[in-house]
């Protein structure tokens, strides 16, 4: 039977090559040309730029792009202008202009791209949480910039990192390009063009999640509530984290894309939210912080993929967290008890 599906697709897709089929495949109302590949065909309205992550890089978080018949809607876009370009490369090619953009978190490896897009796209409508950016940029943001112009200032600092940094320090000075038209601090559907989006908020990475729930296609856009190869924990409520994911699985959802890392299933994104409670748990109790790592890993192993990082990789953050905010009481001031 299995054979026989095979031999059938084949024949399928050889008649596709000598004679192609004069109605494209579609979906028509998302207004671009459908993606080339017949296993895209499914997943036609949804584009996942993924960020880099790379050994003594600032990484790049996800993008995901959804193609509306008003144009295009981008969920985060990138810290380096080469992943933003890539947006609007994709834009170009479509022939859809960006109309909606939506920031997951403040963290600049989401939000930085906010400045090229909207050059480009003046009109692009940004939702944010601005209260969460605006106190960013009072305070993490500020410090992060006197930080890092010592950093650049010293000739140790490898050139990449470097390089980095400036684009950091670059952006941080523009604070002002990247506050959002419209805040979003309580959940509120959105419609833009033929999309009806949902966007939910909560405050477990930052101070103003956004995740985003696209009911039709059951796609959940999560930010860096599902990030690997470890929960950044740099400005977090793991209380307020953990109910974020119980409440991202309360939705039917089929496909996540994470903050960092490639799509899962649902069954993927449970093993997540186990891993992510189980680390919690060990980081609360006695065990060796190096065990809680450790034991991360293992159960992180099966989500990662060349460009999210090693197991190693994945081992050492999660120390890292342990050892340096779980334990040393280094999570936002602002957490519930
Ligand atoms: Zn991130």
């Amino acid at each position: 039977m299995k054979a026989w599906g095979l031999f059938l697709s084949l024949i399928l897709f050889c008649a596709g090559c000598a004679t192609p089929p004069e109605q494209p495949a579609p979906p028509s109302r998302y207004g671009g040309p459908p993606l080339p590949s017949p296993e895209n065909l499914d997943r036609a309205d949804v584009e996942v730029i993924r960020g880099t992550f790379s050994a003594g890089r600032q990484p790049d978080g996800n993008t995901v792009v959804l193609a509306s018949a008003d144009g295009l809607i981008v969920f985060d876009t990138g810290r380096h202008a080469a992943h933003t370009q890539k947006i609007i490369d994709l834009a170009e090619a479509r022939g859809q202009p960006v109309v909606a953009i939506i920031n997951s978190h403040w963290h600049l490896d989401h939000v930085s791209g906010n400045i090229l897009l909207r050059q480009r796209w003046p009109g692009a409508v940004v939702y944010a949480n601005d209260d969460a950016l605006t106190d960013a940029l009072g305070s993490f943001l500020a410090r992060g910039l006197e930080a890092n112009r010592k950093t650049v200032a010293d000739p140790a600092t490898p050139a990449g990192l470097a390089e980095d940094l400036r684009g950091d320090i670059a952006t941080v000075e523009q604070g002002d390009k990247l506050h959002p038209d419209v805040s979003i601090a309580a959940n509120r559907t959105i419609d833009v063009g033929d999309y009806k989006l949902s966007l939910r908020v909560a405050k477990g990475v930052s101070a103003g999640d956004i995740w985003l729930d696209e009911d039709a296609t059951r796609l959940v856009a999560s930010g860096d509530l599902v990030t690997l190869p470890a929960p950044f924990l740099d400005t977090a409520c793991p209380k307020e984290w953990r109910a974020a994911l119980d409440r991202i699985l309360a939705t039917p959802l089929k496909r996540l894309i994470p903050g960092h890392g490639r799509e899962m299933t649902r069954v993927e994104v449970v093993l997540y939210r186990d891993a992510f409670n189980a680390l919690l748990d060990c980081a609360n109790g006695d065990a060796p912080a190096a065990a809680c790592a450790d034991a991360w890993a293992a159960a992180a192993a099966p989500l990662l993929d060349a460009q999210s990082g090693t197991q190693a990789d994945a081992e050492a953050y999660a120390r890292y967290y342990v050892e340096s905010v779980l334990r040393a009481g280094k999570t936002r001031a602002d957490c519930p008890a």
